[in-house]
C-alpha cells in the first residue's frame, strides 16, 4: 500500500453511502455520494445532496470503508463515486486512486459533466473503469432552462472521455412533457453522434416522484410537483426506438 504519511490530505464532504448498489457500473457497487453540485435539475431527485452535509471525511476514512466490501466486488464490481457531483472533489478522487489500486478496486464516476476540465478532473477520469454520463438534454437552450449549467461543458467531457477510449455510459432521464417524444429521442442520438461521442450504451431513466418528499422537508420548491412519473411502457418503447437510431446510425 502507498506510504500514508506522503499522502495529501483532502478532506471531502459525504452525503451517503450504499452498499450493494446494483446500478451505476457493473456487477456489486460501493456508491460514496458527495454533496455540492453546480446544476439545479428541475427533476432532480436528490436536492439533499446540494448543501454541505458537515459530515467531513479524508480519503483514508473513505478507504477503509470501501476496503470492507472488497469480497463482493468479483465480476467487475467495485466503487461508484456519485452526487452531488463527484468531479467536484476530483482532487479527493486522485487521492484515494493509489489506494483503491493497492487493493485492486475500480471505480466508475457517475457525472453530470457540468465541471471545467481541468488537469485534476482529467486525472480522475483517466484513472476510472468507467465515466457514466448525463446527457440532460441536446439543446443549449433547455439544457440551461432545466438545469441552469453550460451544455459544452458535459461535451467536452464526453469528448475528453472519447480521444481517451474510456469506457462511456451515456445516461437521459425522460421526464413526461419535457423530453419524453420519438423526436427528442432522435434529436438525443443525433446530438451524440454528430458530435463524435463513443459510447458502449446509452440508457434512458425514467422520471420518478419518490424524491418530492425531499423537497417538501428542505422546503425548497420543487418545479415539477405536478409531472407524474414516467410509466415503464413509455420507457421501454423510448429505450427501444432510441438503440434503433443508434444502430441504424452505426450502419
Ligand atoms: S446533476 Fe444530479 S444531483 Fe445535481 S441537480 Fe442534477 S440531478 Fe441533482
Amino acid at each position: 500500500m502507498p506510504g500514508l504519511s506522503t499522502m495529501q490530505c483532502n478532506m471531502a464532504d459525504i452525503h451517503s453511502f450504499e452498499s450493494f448498489a446494483a446500478v451505476d457500473g457493473e456487477g456489486i457497487r460501493y456508491a460514496v455520494f458527495f454533496t455540492g453540485c453546480p446544476l439545479r435539475c428541475a427533476y432532480c431527485h436528490n436536492p439533499d445532496t446540494w448543501h454541505r452535509s458537515g459530515n467531513e471525511m479524508t480519503a483514508e476514512e473513505v478507504f477503509n470503508k470501501i476496503r470492507r466490501y472488497k469480497p463482493y466486488f468479483r465480476n467487475g464490481g467495485g466503487v461508484t463515486f456519485s452526487g452531488g457531483e463527484p468531479l467536484l472533489n476530483s482532487d479527493f478522487i486522485n487521492e484515494i486512486y493509489p489506494l483503491l489500486q493497492s487493493e485492486g478496486i475500480g471505480y466508475c464516476i457517475d457525472t453530470s459533466g457540468s465541471v471545467e476540465l481541468t488537469d485534476s478532473v482529467r486525472h480522475s477520469v483517466d484513472n476510472a473503469d468507467m465515466v457514466i454520463l448525463d446527457i440532460k438534454f441536446h439543446d443549449a437552450g433547455k439544457y440551461k432552462k432545466y438545469t441552469g449549467g453550460d451544455i459544452e461543458k458535459p461535451l467536452a467531457l464526453g469528448r475528453y472521455c472519447t480521444e481517451k477510449g474510456r469506457r462511456l455510459v451515456l445516461r437521459t432521464v425522460i421526464v413526461p412533457g419535457i423530453n419524453d417524444t420519438e423526436e427528442d429521442v432522435g434529436e438525443y442520438a443525433r446530438y451524440v453522434t454528430e458530435n463524435g461521442l463513443k459510447f458502449e450504451k446509452y440508457e434512458l431513466l425514467a422520471f420518478h416522484t419518490m424524491g418530492f418528499f425531499k423537497y417538501e422537508n428542505l422546503s425548497i420548491e420543487n418545479p415539477l410537483v405536478h409531472t407524474p412519473a414516467l410509466e415503464a411502457k413509455k420507457l421501454n418503447e423510448l429505450q427501444t426506438y432510441l438503440n434503433e437510431i443508434l444502430k441504424s446510425q452505426e450502419g
